[in-house]
């Protein structure tokens, strides 16, 4: 867009302006009202430039944008005019181009309003749901946890349950087994308890049979007695009757003796006696016939006796053989009986232990049972928790969809807005500059300048904030430039206009801001600012906001890389601020050369420059600091003051897109240029002269550069300065549309 500008001519007539107001003491530089009246497209020749725009803003024709299309065929209109010299007409078209284009920005504006809205109302609901995910994983792992624990308990509990069982199911295997035994013997027990019983029963019986035996043997006995002694009764009578009988045979022989005599006196009645004896004796045979008859039926009876005894005695020996058996029976019974016995008790005992143990199995069952249950429900309230879990899931990679769709949305806004941006800047014009009045100092005394001499600031609605007003010995001058800061605004002010710039220099482009103006008039103030938060200069705040929008984009996937160089440039040779340890002076003898190189991509190379990685407002910083403490150093050993030398700030950023495959690369040079006092006014002589003189031509080979550049010319004598020459790829020239540059001057 640079090309379209209309060339200024008016350049070289404002030179003395500056002259005049240095005398006057203010601090406006010479060369403002050519710049501007670049950009503004007006050969303003003292009177305030009319805004590009015009009044003329109501009769605008209502732009309405459906979509991208729109604005790319905005950006592909062509202007137009009827002659190459048609400016009216060309003029006419830019307004309307900008009245489209701005219409364009407002829709961009709300329609990046309406991105960044739903991408804060995503976020807000992403982190939302991240973080109820969060609180529900981590809930979910606790209760996993929980479950765990208590899956592990119950298991553990379970296994020793189990134990348990096992081991009383083989402790009951075994009280079973010795109950079967135990059964087994018991049976055999009653076994031979019933055959001991039948047995005792039979010798029961037999005893019985015995005992009823030997009642009829004791009776027979008994009455074989009784018959016994009625023999012997008998016997004894016999044998009283044999004594009788002998007595009688006595008393007989006796009587036969006397009968003898008797008989020989009897002989006579021998005869009679002897048939009397005859008979006697036939009765005594008689007698003793019977006798032994008896005599033979007592032996009888004895023998008899005697059978009955043997029977008898037989029958005791019997019925004691048969008591001792008894006993023995008995004696085995009572035996049987208490091993009976104690077999009923080991057994009620081991049906007792049999009954607890199955007590314990049924508890131990309803336990195992109820651990069971804890375990699907446990079971259960996982697969739900896994449930809502995949939900939760599905729902942030929903989200996460609709995220990575605004965000390739934003990114698409982002490309449109970098375009729309970068084509405003070059709208507002490539080169651009503003004016800062610093508030009057104590050294600066009463008055700001020479009897009568003053400025206002002009308030009419076309010239706010972008004019300002001199008055030398009743003499009005004014100036117009892209935006005028009055000795009120605040560093803060002063950026605002700036951070534009910063913005491009992260979007890619080339950007210079130099600071331009006499001596002690607030450049190095403006630029580097003085400690304090708000007394912070252009350079930290640029700083400040490329990393903070750096780091912003790291969201949408860009990954930035930043290198730092600070060099001073004094009587056009060059000085490394940041070279490691000393000498920090302008040694031509050093080995170091700093010659400027560039190459055909567009990057500008110094040989034996220090070049610093930085990743933090910290690092630069450091360096600033550094640097600072160099260039006074420098200050001290040439006796000078740092306003007599070019400061460069330059800082390269490389940035890339994984998620686009973008890459970009930006250049940000911040200048504080040397003080700009005219050579007649200085005075000097000597060092001084040739130091003045230095400066005059390298500030002058600048403005001859930007002049060419605003002007369109084939030939920019960038070579005619190590200024010029070492930015010259950073400034607008032909082609390399990505260039700013913001002229600044206070
Ligand atoms: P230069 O670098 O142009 O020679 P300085 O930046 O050193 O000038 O400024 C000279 C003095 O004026 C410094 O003391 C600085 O603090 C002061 N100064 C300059 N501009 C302002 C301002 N806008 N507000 C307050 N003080 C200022
Ligand atoms: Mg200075």
């Amino acid at each position: 867009m640079a090309s379209s500008l209309p060339p200024r001519s008016s350049y070289l007539k404002k030179e003395n302006a500056g002259t005049a107001r240095r005398e006057m003491g203010l601090k406006v530089a010479p060369r403002r009202n050519v710049l501007s009246a670049i950009n503004n497209g007006e050969a303003n020749g003292g009177a305030p430039s009319a805004p590009a725009d015009g009044g003329g803003a109501e009769a605008a024709p209502v732009v309405e944008f459906g979509g991208r299309e729109d604005v790319e065929r905005l950006l592909a209109e062509k202007m137009k005019g009827k002659s190459k010299n048609d400016f009216k007409g060309r003029n006419e078209q830019m307004s309307d181009y900008i009245k489209k284009l701005r219409a364009c920005i407002r829709w961009y504006m709300e329609l990046e309003d309406g991105y960044l809205a739903e991408q804060e109302k995503l976020r807000s609901t992403l982190d939302a749901e991240n973080s109820r995910h969060t609180e529900l994983e981590a809930q979910l792992s606790n209760a996993i946890e929980e479950l765990k624990a208590a899956n592990l308990d119950l298991t553990r509990r379970c296994e020793s349950l189990e134990e348990t069982l096992n081991r009383e199911k083989s402790e009951k295997l075994i009280a079973v087994e010795s109950y079967e035994k135990e059964k087994q013997e018991r049976e055999s027990a009653e076994r031979s308890r019933d055959v001991l019983t039948v047995e005792l029963e039979r010798a029961t019986h037999d005893a019985k049979r015995f005992s009823e035996q030997l009642k009829m043997v004791q009776d027979t006995n008994k009455r074989l007695q009784e018959y016994n002694t009625s023999l012997q009764q008998y016997n004894s009578n016999l044998q009283a009757d044999a004594s009788k009988s002998g007595e009688t045979i006595s008393k007989l022989q006796k009587e036969k003796s006397a009968m003898m005599e008797t008989m020989a006196a009897l002989r006579e009645c021998h005869n009679s006696m002897s048939s009397q004896l005859e008979s006697s004796r036939a009765s005594q045979q008689e007698a003793i016939r019977v006798k032994e008859e008896l005599r033979k039926e007592v032996e009888c009876r004895r023998a008899e006796s005697k059978q009955v005894r043997d029977d008898r005695d037989h029958a005791v020996a019997q019925l004691n053989s048969l008591n001792i058996e008894l006993a023995t029976c008995k004696e085995q019974f009572g035996r049987a009986s208490k091993e009976c016995e104690c077999m009923s008790t080991k057994v009620s005992a081991l049906e007792e232990t049999c009954n607890t143990q199955q007590e314990q199995i049924q508890t131990l069952q309803k336990q195992l049972a109820v651990a069971t249950d804890k375990l699907k429900l446990a079971d259960v309230t996982a697969i739900e928790a896994m449930t809502g879990y995949e939900e939760q899931k599905e729902k942030i990679k929903y989200l996460e969809d609709r995220l990575a769709h605004a965000e390739s949305q934003i990114v698409e806004g982002d490309e449109l807005r970098k375009k729309l941006h970068n084509t405003i800047l070059e709208l507002k014009g490539n080169i651009r500059v503003f004016c800062r009045v610093r508030p009057l100092l104590r050294f600066d005394g009463d008055s700001n300048g020479p009897e009568g001499a003053s400025i206002s600031f002009p308030t009419s609605v076309e010239s706010a904030g972008r004019a300002i007003d001199l008055m030398n010995q009743g003499q009005k001058l004014s100036f117009s430039y892209d935006k005028v800061f009055d000795h009120n605004a605040s560093q803060e002010d002063v950026f605002v206009e700036i951070s534009q710039l910063v913005q491009s220099a992260l979007d890619g482009y080339k950007v210079c801001i130099f600071a331009y103006g006499q001596t002690g008039s607030g450049k190095t103030y403006t630029m580097m600012g003085k400690s304090g938060i708000d007394q912070k200069g252009i350079i930290p705040r640029s700083l400040e906001q490329i990393f903070k929008t750096s780091q912003s984009l790291e969201s949408q996937g860009w990954k930035y890389s930043m290198q730092a160089s600070m060099l001073e440039i004094y009587n056009e040779s060059i000085r490394d601020l940041l070279a490691p340890g000393r000498p920090n002076s302008f040694d031509m003898t050093t080995s170091k050369q700093y010659t400027i190189k560039h190459d055909s991509h567009g990057n500008t190379t110094v040989s034996d420059l220090t070049i610093i990685d930085v990743f933090s407002i910290a690092d630069v910083t450091n360096l600033l600091e550094k640097a600072s403490h160099s260039r006074s150093v420098g200050k001290t050993q040439m006796n000078e003051q740092s306003s007599r030398s070019h400061f460069v700030f330059t800082l390269k950023i490389s940035g890339s897109n994984e998620n686009t495959g973008q890459h970009v690369q930006g250049v940000l040079n911040l200048i504080d240029l040397a003080g700009s006092e005219r050579l007649a006014k200085s005075g000097s002589t000597g060092d001084r002269l040739k130091e003045t003189q230095s400066i005059n031509k390298s500030l002058s080979a600048l403005s001859d550069v930007i002049f060419a550049i605003g002007k369109g010319d084939d030939h920019v004598p960038f070579r005619n300065s190590k200024l010029t020459y070492l930015l010259q790829v950073t400034l607008p020239w032909r082609g390399l549309e990505n260039s700013h540059v913001c002229q600044y001057f206070t």
